[in-house]
């Protein structure tokens, strides 16, 4: 009977971790059908930030005429595909994320900057589409690794690529704070990248030339295994108004491991998270990933992204979690941190949003 339960309990922890459709937190109000989505972190706000959420890490930041895009990712593909197979464009998912951009008035064309996190495929497959079919403006930047920028090499043309290694915060030097324009600014952080499942972590190091230099049209196929991590990155993003910060964002396209994700006091000493953005995917495999830094930073609101399952056609009713990750782990993991960040209601705090909603944030 003993080992009847242990098996039965061993089971039900496990079947967490399978893709479900998160009821539990459609319950909490921590996730909801909603596609537009409005969030006060100050009861006097006058200023509104808009973050379209297009899935995975892929986000639309929209501050008055300004647009900035993180990990460009629209392209589903079967698990088996992705694992041991080779992926492809997939234009009904794309036409599907343009969609989404469209429905607020919004376009590919009016976005002037481009981050990426790191380089696994999930994080800036649809790039390579986007510059190929001239859907962004010419003037937009690209700050990125070097692996990026290999993936990508023959669909540059006019766009500017900077090298996100050149910028990453240092402590004790100037920081190398990227003006986005004269309310905007972004800082680069280099982090670490949680393992994908138990202690293994894959797709490290940086991409093979040689490999991508086949890499000509953005509809071929290939494999989502070539698309190494690189160098992994997190952002902090201001707001400024009258040169003083109003809203502070930190941006997570990746789990961190051990003492590596923590942000330097230096920085949080000129101003503390508004909202922290953090993916869930992976989170699993790392024992101090989100509480460690959510205990540091103590942010007013957090937006959970990658937490569906990217291995599906997308089904808005029937949206599921992304694959070995168990949501409950994570927020019980939350739990431990109560003494010095409380959280009473979860969805005071925590927001997960479907793909294509605009969350609207007032500061
Ligand atoms: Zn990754």
């Amino acid at each position: 009977m003993k080992y009847l339960l242990i098996a039965f309990a061993f089971l039900f922890s496990l079947s967490c971790s399978f893709p479900h459709y998160p009821k539990k937190y459609e319950k909490l109000a921590v996730f909801s059908h909603d596609t537009l989505k409005n969030i006060s972190t100050n009861a006097l706000a006058c200023n509104q930030l808009k973050i379209q959420y297009l899935g995975c890490s892929n986000l639309l930041i929209k501050y008055k005429n300004e647009s900035i895009l993180l990990d460009p990712f629209f392209s589903n593909n079967p698990g088996i595909k992705t694992s041991l197979g080779k992926i492809k464009f997939n234009p009904i998912y794309f036409k599907k994320g343009s969609d989404f951009v469209n429905k607020y008035g919004n376009s590919f064309h009016d976005i002037n900057t481009i981050f990426i996190s790191h380089s696994h495929y999930d994080h800036l497959f649809d790039l390579a589409y986007l510059l190929e079919k001239d859907s962004l403006n010419d003037a937009v930047k690209i700050y990125a690794d070097e692996s990026a920028k290999t993936v990508v090499q023959h669909f540059l043309k006019n766009h500017t690529f900077l090298n996100a290694d050149s910028f990453v915060y240092k402590k004790n030097t100037i920081q190398k704070w990227i003006n986005i324009n004269s309310e905007m600014r972004m800082l680069i952080i280099p982090t670490s990248h949680a393992p994908h499942l138990g202690k293994l972590h894959f797709m490290k190091g940086n991409t093979d030339n040689l490999y991508f230099k086949n890499f000509t049209q953005s509809t071929q196929k290939i494999s989502a295994n070539q698309f190494k991590e690189g160098h992994t990155f997190a952002f902090i993003l201001d707001i400024l108004k009258a040169d003083t910060i109003a809203f502070r964002i930190l941006i997570k396209g990746a789990g961190c491991e051990i003492n590596n994700g923590k942000i330097s006091d230096e920085i949080l000493k000129e101003h503390g998270i508004d909202l922290a953005i953090m993916q869930i995917a992976s989170a699993n495999f790392t024992d101090c990933y989100p509480q460690n830094l959510l205990a540091q930073i103590k942010p007013k609101q957090v937006l959970i992204t990658h937490w569906e399952d990217f291995f599906r056609p997308y089904a808005p009713r029937k949206i599921k979690t992304v694959r070995a990750t168990n949501f409950s782990y994570f927020f019980k993991k939350v739990k431990t941190i109560e003494g010095v960040w409380p959280v009473k209601k979860l969805s005071d705090q925590f927001y997960m949003p479907k793909p294509g909603t605009m969350v609207m944030y007032e500061f």
